[in-house]
């Protein structure tokens, strides 16, 4: 059985005091939304955050476990992020990109020297899309060749490009947008494409799979190869021991650029500056965006090598963004560099992924029937819920009234009763708190999941 389901239905009611009413009312009169039926939805209304809270208009507190869209990275109103936006609006709100300015130069300096041997520049985004769309029009430059391979389980964004190669359904309705994206799958043990036994044989069978897709579609028509460093929405999916390093010695044998997208994990979230340095290989285009500035003023971008930097040398490359390098958000970058060296954000993310979520996320499978698998690194975790840990068959969607999101609904729902605020994708309860959440609150939290859980359980 698919462990994709369709969220049509995914609908949450909350209280309702006048104030509340009257946000929401405006927000479903007027306010077009992201990936929804514009009939079905009932958004939270929310007044203020500080940290890993956020609060409605009726003043009841949620816990952010889902840093709003894995963005949220330093919480909310962070005073080190608020006070650099603000210096920078009085100084200097905008300047567009061909002219040269200190905090664009800097930031593109402190990303470039935390990167990987041999990166040499970077190109600012509006955000992620955005990232990837320009990360794959330079290596098909680059290359003089048109196609991009991609995973099947992956989310890129929802720009033309970028969505499709997105290899998860949401990229179903959008058809063929770019004609050169071929799809392939990457590893996965708990449902593995390769019926593997071990980590390594899961590697070993992926990399196979992957270099026979290579040889089937003509090494040399393939740009690039992309790939989340560690797949996020689609379900945390850390790559077992070998696999990057082995698709870095696959695009240097086919001469293909080697695209990784830290969309997601970049900057803290793994508790590593960007994922791949926790996995030994180095690539030749990473796209980041969200944790960069913790989405107070859209930034994404992409960090070039040396290499493809040089296409450009003599022969102007042909793309561009009248926001590219905003400085509003490049000052917030800047602050972002500076408060995780002043806090050790690092450092804390590896200890809390180590020494509290960890063993708790075994206890809950030790506890919890529903609890398949949990997996993860750092402060970025995933449960794969399932009805069944026989047949492994995913918490769906299907109830006997037809309604498809029914159990993760009622899930995600006492979550939220008892103050929660998780991130949910398809079966799968995935914690992504704010890197400077309070150790009480990630308790706190788990906590809350706990008690979800057994709702969970009831499907079983
Ligand atoms: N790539 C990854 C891995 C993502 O998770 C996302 C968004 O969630 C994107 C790209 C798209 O980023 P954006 O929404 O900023 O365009």
């Amino acid at each position: 059985m698919s462990d994709f389901i369709d969220l049509k239905g995914a609908e949450q009611s909350f209280g309702d005091t006048e104030a509340q009413r009257e946000v929401r009312e405006n927000d479903r009169n007027h306010v077009f939304h992201s990936w929804s039926a514009q009939g079905q939805i009932n958004p939270l209304p929310v007044a203020k955050g500080e940290g890993a809270r956020f609060w409605d208009y009726d003043g009841k507190e949620y816990l952010d476990f889902s840093s709003q869209l894995v963005n949220l990275n330093l919480g909310h109103q962070h005073p080190g992020l608020v006070k650099a936006i603000q210096e920078q609006a009085g100084r200097l709100a905008t300047i567009q990109p061909s002219f040269a300015n200190d905090v664009r130069g800097e930031l593109a300096k402190r990303v470039v020297e935390h990167s990987f041997d041999g990166a040499r520049s970077v190109f600012f985004t509006n955000g992620g899309a955005d990232a990837n769309e320009y990360a794959v029009r330079m290596a098909r430059h680059h290359t003089g060749r048109q196609k991009v391979l991609a995973r099947y389980r992956s989310y890129h964004g929802s720009t033309a490009t970028a969505i499709t190669l997105t290899g998860e359904p949401r990229r179903w309705t959008n058809g063929t947008l770019d004609s050169g994206v071929v799809h392939f799958s990457g590893p996965y043990q708990y449902r593995s494409a390769f019926y593997a036994e071990t980590p390594e044989q899961e590697t070993e069978r992926a990399l196979a799979h992957l270099e026979q897709t290579i040889q089937f579609e003509g090494p040399n028509t393939i740009a690039a190869i992309i790939l989340e460093t560690v797949t996020g929405t689609n379900g945390v999916l850390v790559p077992p021991p070998g696999y990057l390093p082995g698709v870095r010695a696959l695009c240097d044998k086919y001469g293909i650029v080697m695209i990784l997208d830290e969309v997601m994990v970049g900057f803290g979230r793994t508790g590593q500056w960007f994922a791949y340095q926790g996995f030994d290989v180095r690539p030749d285009l990473v796209t980041f965006a969200k944790g960069v500035n913790s989405g107070y003023v859209p930034l994404g971008g992409v960090v070039i090598s040396e290499q493809i930097h040089d296409t450009f040398a003599d022969r102007p490359f042909p793309g561009g963004l009248t926001y590219s390098g905003h400085p509003l958000a490049c000052a917030s970058g800047v602050a972002t560099f500076d408060i995780f060296e002043e806090e050790g954000i690092l450092e804390r993310v590896r200890d809390l992924g180590e020494r509290v979520v960890a063993p708790r996320l075994a206890q809950f499978a030790e506890k919890h029937p529903s609890v398949g698998e949990f997996r993860g690194t750092g402060l970025f975790w995933s449960l794969d819920l399932v009805v069944d840990r026989e047949t492994r068959e995913p918490l769906v969607p299907f109830n006997a009234a037809g309604d498809a999101a029914a159990p993760m609904n009622a899930v995600t729902g006492a979550c939220k009763d008892a103050g929660l605020w998780p991130f949910t994708h398809f079966n799968r309860l995935q914690i992504a708190p704010p890197l400077v959440i309070a150790e009480e609150d990630l308790v706190k939290g788990l906590d809350i999941i706990d008690a979800a859980l057994d709702v969970a359980d009831g499907y079983y």
